[in-house]
């Protein structure tokens, strides 16, 4: 498999590589944030290996941006912030698995081998660009919504909204994860732009319908079937 080490500190780095090279993998290492994302963006890995704190660009903003650009390579985090908080962050900003430095060698590879094994949910090339739940259908190639027979044309904010949600159906999304997962805002602007969209999506698609989008009080909104 193919696999990108982002990684600035050149002990871990090459250890790393070294380690996924023996274990049979094509490894490219690279230092900088920027030149990570810019491989990411244009070869395809079938693993990226991101230090969180980077210079110029760190892992986060690597996943985040690579995840809004549709990508679903499989991302594992390798950083020295192991709080709760840190590792919550690294799984909402869209990586798939996050590992503590300093880690044993042996973890390293058994959660690589695992991520390798999954099945990619949506291939970024072909198949697999319809998200569905109950009668609501988004196609995200053919940029088309579908509540049953009933055809559906929201602005590209409103389609990014009712796509991320449908990406986390039945979850609980906070106001903060679509901020950053949909806006790109990394602080709260304070406006009611998230209300503002959501009402106009729900007059969208859950007009004569049985509603989809369910508000879950001061905390956030989820997708789903059932309102709880
Ligand atoms: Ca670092």
């Amino acid at each position: 498999m193919r696999v990108l080490v982002v990684e600035d500190e050149v002990n871990t780095r090459e250890f790393v590589a070294r380690a996924l090279r023996e274990a049979g993998h094509k490894v490219e290492a690279v230092a900088s944030g920027r030149d990570g994302l810019l491989l990411a963006s244009s070869e395809p890995y079938d693993l990226l290996v991101l230090d969180r704190m980077l210079p110029q660009v760190d892992g986060l903003t690597i996943v985040r941006t690579l995840r809004a650009s549709n990508s679903n390579v499989p991302v594992l985090i390798l950083s020295a912030l192991g709080e709760v908080d840190d590792r919550v962050a690294g799984l909402r900003a869209g990586s798939d698995d996050y590992l503590i430095k300093p880690f044993a060698l042996t973890e390293l590879l058994a959660r690589v081998e695992a991520l390798l094994r999954r099945p990619r949910v949506a291939q970024d090339h072909g198949e697999a660009t319809a998200l569905r739940v109950a009668d609501l259908e988004l196609d995200r190639l053919k940029r088309l919504v579908r509540r049953g027979e009933r055809r559906i044309e929201l602005q590209p904010k409103e389609f990014a909204l009712l796509e991320y949600l449908m990406r986390h159906r039945d979850q609980v999304v906070t106001r903060t994860m679509l901020l950053e997962g949909v806006w790109d805002y990394h602080f709260d602007p304070k406006t009611n732009v998230i209300d503002v969209h959501i009402s106009n999506l729900r007059q969208k698609v859950d007009r004569e319908a049985r509603p989809l989008i369910h508000t879950v009080r001061g905390v956030g909104y989820r997708l789903g079937l059932d309102a709880n």
